[in-house]
């Protein structure tokens, strides 16, 4: 549970918003959506509205990504994520794993069902052609089918749990990632998690928590946010504005620069159309922010 850090209490009731603005301080991650919003699933949370026939936001080619990891290396950018969608469905990925290989360390955040033996070779042996790191972040909501597949679709716990034994056979260790959807505590679970992933073989279990994001596909299921206002009258405190996402990172997709990966959705959240002239303050125009601060959205390295 986060606190809530302004530093006065927020107004109630109709007020002139003056939403709080976050300085743009350096490029530390760079989240490329390679695939846009093509998944091979349609996961019930999702804060995107992903799945296999959602083309709203197209793939990037790997030209269009190996010219936003030029433009990221220019300005300094410390680490590279690779989104989606489910970054595994791009026809080039080796291609631009290399490709941002060459420049930092990156991540790939995948929902794990299409890390077949060929795939998780592949990663291996790229992994081991680098001096940066290659991580994987393989998604999973719940120690049981029932907590996992309500949200993610019948038969996926099964299949995650199938690659998740894979790559530790591999050797590999992917970051297990749970998004805090109902019945998912976080000091609850903790511990279920790490001895749970350690049961299928991975050596060094790595578990992160993310909260819920109730904007996509996950708005249809809770309802949204209700109250605006929450963010309005108060500028946040200097730490909390410096651990935002977007404080230190930004989304690149096919079709311009976002804030954030949670926003690439809101055109209102698009700041440009390069990298280089998207790294300005910005204010929290979006209820979304509200997770970001109220439920402990810190940077997500
Ligand atoms: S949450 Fe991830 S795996 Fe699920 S539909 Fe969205 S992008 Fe695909
Ligand atoms: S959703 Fe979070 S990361 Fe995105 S703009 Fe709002 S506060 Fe920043």
């Amino acid at each position: 549970m986060t606190t809530l850090r302004f530093r006065s209490r927020p107004p109630t009731g109709l007020v002139q918003l003056r939403l709080p603005e976050v300085r743009f301080r350096f490029l530390d991650a760079l989240w490329i959506q390679v695939t846009g919003t093509h998944c091979n699933i349609a996961c019930r949370h999702c804060f995107i509205s992903c799945g296999p026939k959602a083309d709203q936001i197209p793939m990037m080619s790997a030209e269009e990504v190996e010219q936003t990891l030029e433009e990221g290396q220019t300005l300094g950018m410390r680490q590279v994520y690779f989104t989606g969608g489910e970054p595994f469905l791009h026809p080039d990925l080796r291609r631009i794993i290399r490709a941002a290989l060459r420049l930092a360390p990156l991540t790939i955040v995948t929902n794990g069902l299409l890390l077949d033996d060929a795939a998780v070779a592949m990663i291996l042996e790229e992994s081991e052609r680098t001096r940066y790191s290659l991580d994987l972040r393989v998604s999973l909501d719940g120690t049981t089918a029932e907590e996992n597949d309500r949200v993610r679709g019948r038969g996926t716990f099964e299949r995650v749990l199938e690659t998740l034994r894979r790559l530790g056979r591999a050797g590999l260790s992917p970051v297990v990632v749970v998004v805090e959807h109902e019945g998912i505590v976080r000091t609850e679970a903790r511990d279920r998690f790490q001895q749970f992933v350690r049961d299928l073989g991975i050596a060094r279990p790595r578990v992160q928590f993310l909260p819920l994001f109730r904007n996509g596909r996950e708005m249809r299921r809770t309802h949204g946010y209700h109250d605006l206002g929450l963010l309005a009258s108060a500028p946040l405190l200097g730490e909390v504005e410096s651990q935002l996402p977007c404080a230190t990172g930004r989304a690149v997709t096919s079709q311009g620069v976002y804030t954030c990966p949670m926003l690439v959705e809101h055109g209102s959240a698009r700041i440009g159309d390069r990298l280089p002239t998207s790294l300005h303050p910005i204010r929290l125009n979006w209820d979304t922010c509200q997770t970001c601060i109220l439920d402990g959205m810190r940077s997500i390295n």
